[in-house]
């Protein structure tokens, strides 16, 4: 079953493109301040601890030579929650991490995969073309999944209002019964379905990782009490995404996709967050929010033409903070992102908002229009957010 990681069309070089917003990305903190919800409450001050699941088996998933998807990928991003912990001198708490019950991962996944999965536990090789198992791959993925439900029961019980997951493998891809890009279990949509089991009755799932999360979307896509938000890059793998897939039954307008073309930089996402996600946010109300966190669609990413600074993750951060209202907890949970640099600033960026966030000032969201002088988007990169604010008219009410 072994096959040769080159051969798939996810782990490639990146291509020589730079983008028509290359240039804009320092109008990126004022492109992408946030305003407060009309009517609604601005978060008070929450006390400064955020909470981390976080577990040594997540460095026991060992990637064979040259594959994106590595240890080392958690090592920079915890060295960039580090940073912002000590610049903010603020406190991080670890949260005690335990493997993912049966129960939980059923609300998901087919059990029969599950335990096909579990079967495969000190075994190597690839479950698809591109994702590969080694020894401890299976007990990293239940104990991945594991800490989505952990701080997800953090959030849930008031410990803190804002929390991370770190765990490898990731798991936008997961479907119910077959692992997929990179993952085996859906520990966001894991994560969903237990916040939901706790009685949050309107959770939102925030997928910023570059690539679609099409796992997740199947998994809710009939399901009106899971938002479903992706902004992806498209066309790449894996090729879902498009903004006519608006969910189905009564889950019908429920999921939203924001697929752009290659080369947005931050004020393409500030556009898509202005126009799109915040006001969806809003009227949807969530009473818990998770972000499926993926740090692949910064500039130096080798998987992904994306062109976001490590700094656009806080601020769309930031955005999202100053639309839910209180005491709707966050909870971020890693994804992908296969630059060590590009991860290392983009999760501290991430966490020095989750710091900051109570001593914020109100501020404006600006986007401009290409004609509109600072920081435009490019016309194509324009044409892909009206279609996807036309698509949506029918279900929302968009800026
Ligand atoms: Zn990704």
């Amino acid at each position: 079953m072994t096959q040769d990681v080159n051969t798939n069309q996810r782990v490639r070089e990146k291509p020589k493109q730079m983008t028509s917003e290359s240039g804009l990305v320092s109008d990126s903190e004022r492109s992408f301040d946030a305003a407060p919800p009309p009517g609604g409450a601005r978060c008070p001050t929450l006390g400064s601890t955020v909470v981390v699941a976080d577990d040594a088996l997540f460095l026991e998933h060992v990637a064979p030579p040259e594959h994106p998807e590595r240890g080392e990928r958690l090592l920079a991003v915890r060295a960039g929650l580090e940073r912002a912990r000590a610049a903010a001198g603020a406190g991080m708490a670890a949260l005690q991490v335990g493997d993912a019950t049966e129960e939980q991962l059923a609300r998901v996944h087919d059990p029969a995969y599950v335990e096909a999965l579990g079967q495969m536990a000190g075994r190597s090789g690839y479950l698809d073309s591109d994702t590969y198992i080694s020894p401890g791959s299976v007990s990293a993925a239940r104990r991945g999944a594991g800490a989505a439900v952990s701080l997800v029961d953090a959030l849930h019980q008031g410990r803190s209002r804002f929390g991370f997951a770190l765990p490898r493998p990731p798991g936008h891809h997961a479907l119910a019964d077959r692992a997929m890009g990179f993952c085996m279990l859906n520990n966001v949509a894991i994560a969903a379905a237990h916040a939901r089991a706790l009685g949050r009755e309107r959770v939102l799932v925030l997928d910023w990782d570059v690539h679609h999360g099409n796992g997740t979307e199947a998994m809710f896509y009939d399901d009106p009490s899971v938002l479903f938000v992706s902004l992806h890059q498209h066309p790449a793998y894996p090729g879902s995404g498009s903004a006519t897939d608006l969910g189905r039954g009564d889950g019908r307008g429920r999921n939203v996709n924001v697929p752009l073309p290659p080369g947005a930089a931050d004020a393409t996402y500030a556009a898509a967050f202005q126009r799109v996600v915040l006001p969806i946010v809003e009227q949807f109300a969530p009473d818990f929010a998770i972000v499926s966190c993926g740090f692949d669609a910064h500039a130096r990413d080798p998987l992904a033409q994306m062109q976001l600074s490590g700094r656009a993750f806080g601020t769309m951060t930031t955005a999202l903070l100053s639309t839910l209202l209180e005491p709707c907890p966050l909870g971020l949970v890693l994804e992908g992102g296969y630059d060590l640099e590009g991860l290392s600033e983009s999760s501290e960026a991430v966490a020095a908002a989750l710091f900051s966030h109570a001593s914020a000032e109100p501020r404006r969201l600006e986007a401009t229009e290409p004609s509109g002088g600072g920081a435009a988007i490019s016309r194509e990169h324009a044409a892909a957010l009206a279609h996807v604010q036309q698509t949506l008219l029918p279900f929302w009410r968009l800026g």
